[in-house]
């Protein structure tokens, strides 16, 4: 507010016969009003703009992580508790703001990397989460379901494998079951393995592959979708590879550009259902992933620099979009399938 002072010579003499204390006291009056109507870009123009005191410079996408993650191998499926260093999910990092206040959400894959992000998230956006890995992966999921319940939420474990329709039936049951309900199915789990030449390339390997990218997901949407309410929300996890396929991983890229074809056909169909399909698709990132598919040592050497940031990323980059997906604030996007690659696609 603008202050007028008075001074004595103001307040002692009469003009006009009008007092002139009182009419300057009219006139800080108008004065003050007028500067509260006044728009603050406006006001900026008249005064130095006054900085908040809680400035943060934002952080430099390129530094943030590191950029030299080492070569290291474990057999399939790999424990993320076990890699050195370990894949940031968001443990101490990723804050909630209630995004996704009471919604049950159904996340595969979702002891490690990407989905152990995107069930931390959503914990800490307000959602009870049940998760999906292989037994052999207990280890790494106990660590997911202490981290939700410590957000005060209801957290699930449902071991077992994704390449039986059965257990895809049962899983999406048990969910519901547990939860109350389902809103959230995040397709997340998936298998690749270096190949980089088909004359060698194992049928058994293909059979997983699309076993576990494919049918998987086809059998636990329609699970999902029988039971979904309007405002429910299926996220799939495509990849880069999709689009820039990798003369290496030739039955993984074709499952994941498959996922997007899928993705926005799903969309259309179950629209008139009121639940939204889309997809994330994520460039390479630090996960077990990265380290059991025996590849050649300098794999995870030549990632490191594979993006025009020039670093891998983490998972706790891709989960932003997931929450985003699957929120009622992005009740319009449906069909879509967002890349997080580093710029590299
Ligand atoms: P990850 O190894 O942490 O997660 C994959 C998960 O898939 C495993 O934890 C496992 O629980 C699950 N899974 C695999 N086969 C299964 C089966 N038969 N039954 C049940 N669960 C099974 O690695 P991630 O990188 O976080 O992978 C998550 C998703 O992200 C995958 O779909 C992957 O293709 C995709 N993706 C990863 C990258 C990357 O660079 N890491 C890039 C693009 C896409
Ligand atoms: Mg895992």
């Amino acid at each position: 507010m603008k202050k007028i002072f008075l001074t004595t010579a103001e307040t002692s003499s009469a003009k006009d016969g009008v007092d002139v204390s009182r009419r300057n006291m009219i006139k800080s009056v108008a004065i003050a009003g007028l500067a509260a109507a006044v728009p603050l870009t406006a006001a900026a123009g008249r005064a130095p703009a006054q900085q908040p005191d809680d400035v943060q410079p934002a952080g430099d996408p390129r530094t943030r992580f590191p950029n030299n993650q080492p070569a290291q191998e474990q057999a399939w499926s790999g424990l993320q508790r076990n890699m050195t260093p370990r894949p940031d999910c968001g443990e101490t990092s990723y804050r909630g703001s209630g995004r996704l206040a009471g919604r049950r959400a159904l996340i595969t894959g979702g002891d490690s990397g990407i989905g152990r992000a995107v069930a931390i998230a959503y914990a800490r956006e307000g959602a009870n989460v049940a998760i999906n890995y292989l037994p052999e992966e207990e280890l790494d999921a106990a660590e997911v379901i202490d981290l939700i319940r410590r957000e005060g939420r209801k957290a699930v474990a449902i071991p077992g494998d994704l390449r039986s329709e059965e257990f895809c039936r049962n899983l999406v049951a048990r969910a519901e079951r547990e939860l109350g309900g389902l809103d959230i199915l995040v397709n997340n789990a998936g298998y690749g393995w270096f190949l980089p030449d088909i004359l060698e390339h194992p049928s058994e390997k293909f059979d997983q592959t699309i076993k576990t990218n494919l049918y998987a997901p086809f059998w636990l949407s329609k699970a999902a979708i029988a039971v979904m309410k309007p405002g429910s929300a299926i996220v799939f996890t495509s990849s880069v590879t999709a689009f820039s396929p990798a003369d290496a991983f030739l039955d993984y890229s074709a499952t994941k550009a498959a996922i997007v074809a899928f993705t926005s056909a799903l969309a259309k169909q179950v629209a008139k259902r009121g639940i939204r399909v889309n997809g994330v698709a994520p460039g390479p990132i630090w996960t077990p992933m990265q380290i059991y598919f025996e590849a050649p040592a300098n794999n995870v050497e030549n990632l490191n620099a594979s993006t025009p940031l020039g670093r891998m990323g983490q998972p706790v980059e891709m989960s932003p979009l997931y929450v985003t997906l699957a929120e009622e604030a992005g009740s319009f996007v449906t069909g879509s399938t967002w890349s997080a690659d580093g710029g590299r696609l």
